[in-house]
């Protein structure tokens, strides 16, 4: 067995749960590579001091989960996108330069282009779930893509108004009982939430004033088809779902650590959807 010359890991606390190691696996496979990538239970005490010693314990970058994405961020040299976001889900080594970025950006954006391609073509107007750290990424993407007007609605009014002022113009804030008034001139309509995952509480909205043109995404992988893409598969409206952000995500972090970009196949996504229903 050749010695493992390049590794990369996934770093978080908990971190059995994170599918990134079939991820990479798959590709390093594919790839022929000589390298590996593994998991690595840190402590949140413990995860400066880990990640400062990330060349000495082999790796030359990492993903990194919760709940040390803001730590991540602060421990490193961050691009425009894990600044403006707020979190960092990827970590490099340049040279001796730690650096980061925030890679839910361009997943959520690369799965809605395979997913509905032409989605964002004459599109203006999105409602956006959510105020957390995914919110907060799509968001980020959907200014990016010249998306002009973004209402972000939130249970807690008070985290959609931070993104407003955080991200200026484009975000309008909206109350969660002002949602359903929202619909009827919504082109893109995206639960950026952990409702509707499993375990947690349904999303409780009714879709029938979405237009028959509007795309419907949900970041929620667990179950793959959630209640809120049934409904709108159902309707016929076109879906962007969770598992294909999760993959399109791993992209990037995969060509920085091992130099080649790597696909997201048919084949990887079988393997992921398969994993994700053996263990729900
Ligand atoms: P987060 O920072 O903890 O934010 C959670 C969001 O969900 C907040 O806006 C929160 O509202 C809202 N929420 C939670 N419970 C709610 C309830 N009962 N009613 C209404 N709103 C509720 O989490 P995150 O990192 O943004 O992740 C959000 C979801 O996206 C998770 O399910 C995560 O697994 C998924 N995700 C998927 C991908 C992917 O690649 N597919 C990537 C990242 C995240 P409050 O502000 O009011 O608490």
């Amino acid at each position: 067995m050749p010695k493992i010359v390049r590794a990369a890991c996934v770093i978080g606390w908990p971190v059995e749960h994170s599918r990134s190691p079939l991820i990479h696996n798959y590709w390093i496979k594919q790839l022929g590579l000589n390298a590996e990538y593994r998991r690595e239970a840190v402590r949140p005490e413990d995860f400066a001091a880990f990640v400062a010693r990330l060349a000495e314990r082999g790796y030359v970058g990492a993903n990194v989960t919760i709940p040390h994405k803001e730590a991540a961020l602060a421990l490193s040299k961050p691009d425009a996108r894990a600044q403006a976001v707020g979190a960092a889900n990827t970590l490099w080594l340049d040279g001796e330069t730690l650096r980061s970025t925030n890679t839910d950006v361009e997943g959520f954006l690369a799965n809605l282009d395979v997913s509905v391609p032409g989605w964002d073509r004459g599109l203006s107007n999105a409602v956006v779930l959510g105020a957390g750290g995914a919110a907060r990424a799509i968001v980020y993407g959907l200014i990016d893509r010249g998306i002009g007007t973004i209402r972000v609605a939130n249970r807690t009014f008070e985290r959609a108004e931070e993104l407003r002022k955080m991200f200026g113009a484009p975000v309008k804030s909206a109350h969660w009982d002002e949602i359903a008034g929202l619909l009827a001139g919504t082109d893109l309509f995206v639960n950026a939430t952990s409702l509707g995952m499993a375990g947690h509480p349904p999303l409780d909205i009714r879709m029938e004033d979405l237009p028959p043109s509007a795309v419907v995404a949900d970041i929620v992988y667990v179950p793959l088809t959630t209640p809120l893409l049934a409904e709108a598969k159902e309707r016929g409206l076109r879906t962007a779902d969770g598992l294909g952000m999760l993959l399109h995500q791993a992209v990037r972090g995969f060509s920085l650590w091992f130099g080649k970009t790597p696909e997201v196949t048919a084949e990887l996504r079988k393997l992921v959807e398969a994993d994700l229903v053996r263990k729900s």
